[in-house]
């Protein structure tokens, strides 16, 4: 493991605090990373917080719907979700665990909680595709917790590592045109955490436990702060205000046209045209019967 040196940290430029929503048939959620950051926040489209401990607030879940042109990253705390897809593949996504799904040029799926009463809790991300990656084959791979690499610093922060890389450790998935990392960080009272950012990156923190201190600023539970992008700055700096547990995500951006329809988020009208026309007339459904583990 090696431990990186910032000499000069990102400051906090906004905080945001989300909009309470629902989505799918009814589940409750607050949306952290709204329409309107979507440009500001390149590659990123979307992150979604969700917990709970009433099933009334998640029962429903997220029935058959279709994606095009993007990725969703799953990242469940606590509670399990079937998926299932129109071409009959399945999985059961525990607490701790991580689905990512490139969703190419298309998939129905399912989201279903499997548990009538308890907590759920957990994220969904939303990484924008390339122009050229948009139409790809559809995949995804389920990771389980214990498959998610992870390490503990010499002041005891742990670190999950889903996407990217951080202190040496390499992450569960690698994406080449957008970069992304995606930490889960545990932090003990006291302790510091520091992660080598590109200037160019975007990135975004989102606390959901306790309250961490970046360049100064305070940032408390079911905040995100957007990390400024200064030329000068190499990375992040995060202290722990007590005990914590926070996100770090970044990634580089396309610079393309997003073009967003519900669940198909393209480059041009026309191509948001074409997705509804291959939804209407079942071809989203074939494409995921190409649907690749
Ligand atoms: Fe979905």
């Amino acid at each position: 493991m090696n431990t990186p040196h910032i000499d000069h940290p990102r400051r906090v430029e906004r905080l945001i605090a989300g909009q309470a929503t629902s989505d799918g048939a009814g589940v409750k959620l607050t949306r952290v990373l709204t329409h309107d950051l979507q440009r500001r926040l390149d590659p990123y489209l979307m992150l979604d917080a969700f917990g709970s401990d009433d099933p009334d607030d998640y029962i429903a879940g997220f029935p058959d719907h279709p994606h095009r042109g993007f990725e969703t990253i799953t990242y469940m705390l606590a509670g399990r979700m079937l998926h299932r897809d129109s071409a009959g593949n399945e999985g059961l996504l525990e607490g701790g665990g991580v689905q990512w799904m490139n969703a190419g040029r298309g998939v129905i799926h399912s989201e279903i909680p499997q548990q009538q009463d308890g907590r759920m809790e957990g994220f969904q991300l939303w990484l924008n595709l390339s122009a050229r990656d948009k139409m790809s084959a559809p995949w995804y791979r389920d990771f389980k917790a214990d498959e998610l690499p992870r390490f503990v610093t010499a002041a005891g922060v742990a670190v999950t590592v889903i996407a990217g890389e951080s202190h040496g450790v390499g992450g569960a998935v690698t994406r080449d045109v957008t970069a992304p990392l995606f930490l889960d960080v545990h932090l003990v009272a006291g302790s510091r955490f520091a992660q080598p950012l590109p200037a160019g990156h975007n990135a975004f923190v989102y606390v959901y436990r306790g309250a961490v201190a970046i360049a100064g600023q305070s940032v408390t539970a079911q905040r995100m702060a957007i990390l400024a992008n200064d030329a000068s700055t190499d990375g992040v700096v995060i202290e722990a205000e007590g005990d914590a547990r926070m996100l770090l995500i970044a990634g580089q951006p396309l610079g393309e046209p997003i073009a967003q329809h519900g669940p198909f988020v393209m480059n041009t009208q026309q191509e948001i045209a074409q997705a509804v026309a291959d939804f209407r007339a079942g071809r989203l459904g074939e494409a995921s019967g190409r649907l690749q583990r």
